[in-house]
């Protein structure tokens, strides 16, 4: 993580620096001020590990609720649940982001679900749309996509991921996160994609 990042900033860090499996949960955030558990999970840990501090999380995602919920609700029920995700309530467990690997074999998503790995827990179609829709680099019918849906389909997750990373930032094939490293944590995404702006 690079220096602290504050409510205010993560609309911008979003757009710019989040994978794909951030990007949606974001998105659907913002749409439906709302997440389903495990959702919450992955993205308040993701944004933990970005350097988003626990006052700043709970501005965030107070916000994010908007008129959805009222200051009590959101006091009694959500508030306690950032804390302990920070390590101030119960075994005061600091809980780091999760791997890929972690996201891709746990909590399996159901329908109404938006955590998970797109590359995995999206169909083709519902992928395509997604990448293209949310990355410009990225045309439905291109062959970057078709590269992008046989990496999914011989179950190289990763492999799509670094691709569409590689895709996004102007970087060469195979370069990946820098020395031909392969995405394996959506917060190195990130770390890397911030160093690559500056
Ligand atoms: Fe996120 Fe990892 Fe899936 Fe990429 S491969 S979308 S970083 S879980």
């Amino acid at each position: 993580a690079q220096g602290v990042i504050t409510a205010e900033m993560v609309d911008d860090v979003a757009r710019k620096h989040f994978p794909p499996c951030m990007r949606n949960l974001y998105d659907r955030l913002k749409r439906d001020h709302h997440l389903k558990h495990f959702g919450r999970l992955q993205l308040g840990l993701f944004l933990k590990g970005i350097g988003l501090p626990l006052d700043e999380a709970i501005v965030f995602w107070r916000r994010m609720y908007g008129a959805t919920m009222s200051d009590d609700k959101f006091n009694k029920e959500y508030k306690y649940n950032i804390r302990h995700s920070y390590g101030q309530e119960g075994k005061r467990t600091n809980y780091p982001p999760k791997s890929c690997q972690q996201i891709l074999t746990q909590n399996q998503p159901g329908t109404q679900d938006s955590h998970g790995c797109p590359f995995r827990h999206f169909s083709p179609d519902n992928l395509s749309a997604f990448l293209s829709s949310t990355y410009p680099q990225i045309d439905r019918g291109s062959s970057d996509m078709k590269e992008i849906l046989d990496s999914v389909k011989s179950t190289h997750y990763h492999v799509a991921c670094t691709r569409v990373f590689e895709l996004t930032h102007g970087i060469k094939k195979g370069e990946g996160l820098g020395g031909s490293e392969s995405v394996a944590h959506p917060n190195k995404w990130t770390d890397r994609s911030r160093e690559l702006e500056r």
